[in-house]
């Protein structure tokens, strides 16, 4: 299977050349130039099979350039061993008859771009090889919070690789925050920047398109490459776990084999759905793809009415992962459903960059509505949704997974769908223990505590335990202090790598 870019100018690559570059060299996003498919049978005997088996029959119709060996051994290293708390890997629980939550944070981190993130640098390392490159890989990172902890623990300490992560100073988390500036690994920087996720995103993408700092780097041997999830090494595990979620509701009895269900993604970069979509497109039975926003609903009011639509006010909000207004697989989207027509995707990308705004045309828009709905919901109903489902199920949802609770209620209300639905629950509750406490425990019983304090305070409430990537994080050392300015990005990485 070869790679081809969404913006049409690059040529085809092989697997192992999308996941070394990243991004493709036209500014655009990799994408199979075929469709995958997977057979009825395929599908059936997936439902008997481990997460790690479930892995590499996905993974190794999308990555023909590695062997089945290499696969295993990368499945092996991301979710063997005692890395994730879960047997299962990704456990899904029974919420109410009709609804099922599959847990994607079991892994170090706590949030589900652990799915990812533990199994890219184990497919990076074999495409440098696999790619004769000599230069050491520099990963590039803007994160709002939970990618960047991820990518840390995932490449720290890996042979010919670097980490550079750059995370908004005041958009994130104290958790997050703490994860990240703890770091340890020889080959780790994290730096604040101050400004938003959007700024640190925008920071790091003109560094990629710098080609004078391109060439500055290679002559010191260093290349650079992503780790966001523009990067197909990314995306391509992500959509395992939707077979494993259908497979593990046909074993249970839950669903019929063949029945179609719906999902509900917390949605920000777009990329959680997006797999979720080429597991549909692949012929796993999916009715939608439900779309959960924040008020950055940009998604929303693209899915209700084909507009893109940037321009306004960037909010905060306690589901933080989502604070995002450049969605930016949602280009890989709109290339599989035009049928590939670079010339339209690169239209509206010029127009999203200079305008902030663009359209698609009334049959894209269409098509967009048949696989997608979209709502979304504010922090009150987001506190009340977390508050709610304690309540009536002892289910204990982070924020994110709230927001998606909630626009399911909304899904469900609006059309009358009765189809089994699978919400992805994205983070740990205790990654986002401030909001979650305060939801359950009321504004008075978590005043003056810090997040520290409100762990232990949660865990007692709900004897649910405290992960273990979560412990003791307050009294580990801060290795990691500096804070750049939005627009001096591009100079930090020339001072870190360019300086003797
Ligand atoms: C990253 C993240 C999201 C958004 O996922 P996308 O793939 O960017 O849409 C949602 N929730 C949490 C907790 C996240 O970390």
């Amino acid at each position: 299977m070869k790679y081809e870019s969404t913006r049409g100018n690059s040529p085809a690559v092989s697997a192992a050349k999308a996941i070394k570059k990243g991004i493709a060299p036209d500014g655009g996003l990799f994408v199979p130039i075929e469709n995958v498919t997977i057979t009825q049978a395929e599908l059936q005997r997936l439902t008997s099979l481990s997460y790690a088996e479930r892995a590499v029959a996905i993974l190794k119709l999308f990555l023909t350039d590695f062997t089945e060996k290499e696969l295993i051994d990368c499945v092996e290293a991301a979710y063997g061993g005692d890395k994730f708390d879960a047997p299962e890997v990704v456990p899904v629980k029974s919420l109410t008859p009709d609804t099922a939550v599959l847990e994607l944070w079991h892994g170090p981190t706590c949030a589900f771009k652990d799915m990812a993130l533990q199994i890219l640098p184990q497919f990076l390392v074999r495409s440098l090889v696999k790619t004769g490159e000599t230069s050491e890989i520099v990963i590039l990172v803007a994160t709002s919070g939970d990618t960047g902890k991820a990518a840390l623990d995932g490449f720290a300490d890996v042979p010919g690789t670097s980490i550079i992560v750059f995370f908004p100073q005041e958009g994130v988390s104290e958790v997050q925050r703490l994860q990240m500036i703890t770091q340890q690994g020889n080959n780790v920087h994290v730096l604040g920047v101050h400004g938003n996720f959007d700024d640190a995103q925008s920071g790091v993408k003109q560094v990629f398109g710098d080609k004078e700092l391109a060439q500055a780097l290679a002559d010191k041997g260093y290349r650079l490459s992503s780790a966001n999830s523009i990067n197909w090494g990314r995306l391509v595990p992500q959509i395992i776990y939707y077979f494993s979620a259908y497979a593990d509701l046909v074993q249970a009895g839950t669903i019929q084999f063949g029945q179609s269900i719906n999902f509900v993604v917390p949605t920000g970069n777009f990329g959680n759905i997006l797999a979720g979509f080429y597991a549909k497109s692949m012929g796993l039975p999916i009715n939608r793809l439900i779309c959960a926003a924040n008020p950055n609903n940009v998604l929303t009011d693209f899915i209700q009415t084909g507009t893109y639509n940037r321009n306004r006010n960037f909010l905060k909000t306690l589901s933080p992962s989502m604070d995002i207004l450049i969605s930016s697989n949602l280009e890989r989207l709109l290339y599989e459903l035009t049928g590939r027509q670079a010339e339209k995707i690169n239209g509206w990308m010029n127009e999203l960059k200079t305008n902030g705004v663009y359209s698609v045309d009334p049959v894209t828009r269409e098509k967009v509505s048949s696989h997608f709905w979209s709502d979304f919901a504010d922090d009150q109903e987001t506190l009340a949704t977390i508050q709610k489902t304690w309540a009536q199920h002892h289910y204990l949802l982070d924020t994110h997974t709230a927001v998606a609770v909630r626009v399911l209620e909304k899904y469900r209300r609006a059309t009358g769908d009765t189809t089994y639905s699978v919400v992805a629950s994205t983070a740990s509750p205790f990654k986002f223990n401030g909001s979650v406490a305060k939801a359950l425990l009321g504004d008075e019983a978590i005043a003056g505590k810090s997040e520290f304090n409100l762990l232990s305070d949660l865990s007692a409430f709900t004897g649910w335990p405290i992960p273990k990537g979560l412990h003791d994080l307050d009294k580990r050392p801060v290795l990691h202090k500096e804070v750049t300015g939005k627009d001096k990005i591009d100079e930090a990485v020339r001072n870190i790598l360019l300086t003797p």
